[in-house]
């Protein structure tokens, strides 16, 4: 007698790789249909690269910095599963800097925040799953039709009828190359050198620096994005936090430089665009080696991977747009394939 089928009859058992919002929400569609979920996170709490760092008097949103609500199955999800409290609409003044220099205002679009911080909605989209934090998956093997995990202590997890990944395209590759799955690691080989690294940093001034934009796409070679963090919805702090991203290619230049010089370059160069004469009071650096994908649309992704005889699937970002939005997308598109 098969124990594993006693135990749990008709109970399909997921282990889902990672907790952004692509395995989130996997976790959350999966369970509705009936499976039995858990997932795993290297890091100490689940959200991925929806981040926001704790700083003097709040938090700064280090990572995705707002989202849209295009598709009428993403809001009905979020009203399912995130409530009204932890997100709201960001109506920012947003411009982007033409190759002429001359500045525009974004196209118009409701654009959303979570509240007080972003990872507000990760934390109400995690209500009750079972997440396994702090475990990094190193390995997959399969016996039997059943897959088993193993973390970076040499701790195994399982068994599962089936597995989700839906770390960044490099990290997924080296699972899978790992755990003995060459061929569908060579899928990847296209997209992981599409997801490009963002150095971020937070800067704390005691009286507002700037105050014609709230966010701003400049044509900078060292800033992608400027943000005054304090202008979003919830954020209670005295003075005004801002959020500094640089560009994919000065990022990549100085992947290696320690923080304290690229806090340098990167404020200076903010102070050099805002004409500011104010040095921020605190600062604060985060590198990210994956960051965003090549092209922001979701035309030409495949949205997800699903192999059936291996019972193994891919979500995330990279796979359809490269953005919040796409994330959850990309995480209905694999739970219809796997139903
Ligand atoms: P992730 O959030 O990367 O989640 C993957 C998870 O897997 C992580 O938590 C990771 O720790 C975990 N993991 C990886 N390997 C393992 C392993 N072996 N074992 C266990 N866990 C593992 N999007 C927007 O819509 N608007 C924006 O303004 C925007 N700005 C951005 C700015 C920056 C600087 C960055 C970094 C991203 C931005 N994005 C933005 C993109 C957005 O954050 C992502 O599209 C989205 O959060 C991706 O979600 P995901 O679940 O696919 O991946």
């Amino acid at each position: 007698m098969n124990n594993r089928k006693f135990q749990y009859p008709d109970v399909r058992q997921v282990a889902v790789v990672g907790s952004g919002v692509a395995g989130l929400c996997t976790a959350r569609l999966l369970m509705e249909q009936g499976a039995s979920v858990t997932l795993f996170e290297k890091s100490r709490g689940p959200g991925g690269r929806l981040a926001a760092k704790r700083v003097t008097g709040g938090s700064a949103d280090m990572g995705a910095q707002y989202f849209t609500i295009r598709s009428p199955a993403f809001q009905d999800f979020l009203a399912r599963f995130a409530g009204e409290g932890s997100f709201a609409r960001w109506d920012a003044r947003l411009g982007f800097q033409a190759p002429d220099g001359h500045w525009q205002t974004f196209p118009h679009e409701p654009r959303y925040v979570g509240v007080p911080r972003m990872t507000a909605i990760s934390r109400a989209l995690s209500d009750g799953l079972d997440i396994r934090a702090q475990t990094r998956i190193t390995t997959m093997a399969r016996n039997d039709r059943c897959w088993t995990l193993t973390d970076t202590d040499g701790q195994d997890f399982g068994p599962f009828d089936e597995v989700v990944i839906t770390a960044p395209p490099a990290q997924t590759r080296d699972l899978l190359a790992d755990s003995n799955l060459a061929a569908l690691a060579e899928h990847l080989r296209g997209p992981v050198s599409a997801i490009l690294p963002c150095w971020a940093v937070a800067a704390y001034f005691n009286e507002p620096p700037y105050s014609e934009f709230d966010g701003m796409r400049p044509n900078d070679e060292i800033l992608y994005w400027v943000a005054n963090n304090t202008s979003k919805p919830g954020r209670s702090e005295q003075g005004q936090w801002w959020v500094l991203h640089a560009t994919p290619d000065w990022s990549a230049a100085n992947e290696n430089t320690p923080p304290d010089a690229v806090v340098d370059a990167m404020v200076a160069a903010f102070r050099a665009l805002t004409g500011t004469a104010s040095e921020p009071l605190e600062t604060l650096a985060h590198r990210w080696l994956y960051a965003r994908s090549v092209g922001s649309d979701a035309s030409g992704k495949p949205g997800c991977l699903w192999y059936p005889e291996e019972g193994v699937g891919l979500a995330g970002d990279w796979l359809s747009g490269g953005r919040v939005e796409g994330a959850y997308l990309s995480a209905e598109a694999l739970v219809r394939e796997m139903i």
